[in-house]
């Protein structure tokens, strides 16, 4: 093989605090960062996203994963915990397979998009499906991993935010410089503080986040850092409250949580960025997830287009900057959730005889 991307852990090998020698990988990463000429339009901005969804389960999870995973096996654990609202356990599925751990899932009762739920299963993970929501089932894990020997990949685990890092890194790789404002997506927090961690990281400074290695001290590689624009769904939005909510609800099941772990990053990320964690309807979600679909191309999971939703919402306010340089993740693949993207569309087109004149006339092609 002459050239193939070679997975996050080797790609910035220099970056990571691992060893990239058993690296457990399905290759993730490398994710496309794709001009966005009908949003750039509706916004007066030039904008970007970066497609998690094509990441070998079809979602960013795999960045944290891949880390997270290479770092329990060389210190010797032999079965891996989370509590998901369905990415973070298929991710952590698949990278069990390649790495022999057990993985047990806890899952929050018929909160799961059923992609998802099929993803842990043919991988072989153990369901364990808990009368409660997201936030019980973490508490569950904590207490799991205390009195066990079993290890935790959810994102508290520190070596998940450190793989999630590298998404910011790609995008300034592939701009050649850091975008204004960067867009996505806040659920349980991880992401948007991993991608803080990132930017600021490849601009030469540290973050709460960031483990002091000597790599951390290489030369920075852009002198500015984004505006960290991060978006929650409003039935779910304790940085919007400002404390914790108790019974979040929203389509978009991947943010669907009430008590996010990483809180404190999360608010440095927007507070020292100059950016902003503000709320988007479920209605603005779905219709910012057809634009994507219809008019960008790409097809994400409801709560992947809280980060374009948000946007859109911010220039309909007139405060997105004219002309600026921004980027929007999409975290996670539409493939994971084709009931919810279905909902209400005509699922079953008109019926004809295989004739070829009549369907040419029918669909009055020329
Ligand atoms: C996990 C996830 C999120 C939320 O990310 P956090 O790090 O929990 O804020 C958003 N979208 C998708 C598709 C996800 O899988």
């Amino acid at each position: 093989m002459a050239h193939q991307w070679r997975g996050i852990i080797a790609e910035y090998a220099q970056r990571l605090p691992l060893a990239t020698a058993g690296a457990v990988t399905l290759l993730e990463g490398g994710t496309p960062l794709l001009a966005a000429p009908a949003i750039s339009t509706r916004v007066g901005a030039e904008v970007y996203v970066k497609v998690e969804g094509a990441n070998p389960t079809g979602s960013f999870k795999d960045r944290g994963m891949t880390t997270a995973i290479t770092e329990v096996v060389q210190r010797g654990a032999n079965a891996v915990i989370c509590a998901s609202t369905g990415n973070t356990s298929a991710s952590a599925a698949a990278y069990a397979v390649r790495a022999g751990l057990r993985c047990i899932v806890m899952l929050p009762a018929g909160k799961i998009a059923l992609g998802k739920l099929a993803q842990a299963i043919v991988h072989g993970a153990e369901l364990v499906s808990v009368d409660g929501n997201f936030d019980d089932c973490l508490r569950v894990v904590r207490e799991i991993v205390e009195r066990t020997d079993t290890a935790m990949v959810n994102s508290v685990n520190p070596y998940r935010l450190q793989g999630q890092k590298t998404a910011a890194f790609e995008i300034v790789d592939a701009l050649g410089r850091a975008p204004d404002i960067h867009c996505l997506p806040v659920g349980n927090a991880g992401n948007i503080s991993a991608y803080w961690m990132g930017f600021n990281e490849y601009a030469g400074r540290m973050t709460a986040t960031s483990f002091d290695h000597p790599s951390t001290h290489l030369p920075p590689k852009t002198d500015t850092v984004p505006r960290m624009w991060g978006f929650q769904a409003a039935g779910a939005a304790p940085f919007v409250a400002g404390e914790p909510i108790a019974n979040p609800e929203t389509v978009a099941t991947a943010i669907r949580i009430g008590a996010p772990a990483s809180w404190d990053y999360a608010v440095a990320a927007r507070d020292d960025s100059g950016g902003l964690i503000d709320a988007v309807s479920d209605d603005e979600i779905l219709a910012a997830q057809r634009l994507l679909a219809a008019e960008v191309g790409v097809f994400v999971e409801p709560a992947s287009a809280a980060s374009v939703a948000g946007l859109l919402a911010k220039a309909e306010a007139g405060e997105v900057p004219a002309g600026a340089l921004i980027t929007c993740t999409v975290t996670g693949n539409g493939l994971k959730d084709t009931a919810t993207a279905l909902e209400g569309a005509d699922v079953n087109p008109p019926l004809v005889a295989p004739e070829t004149d009549q369907i040419i006339a029918q669909l009055k092609l020329r």
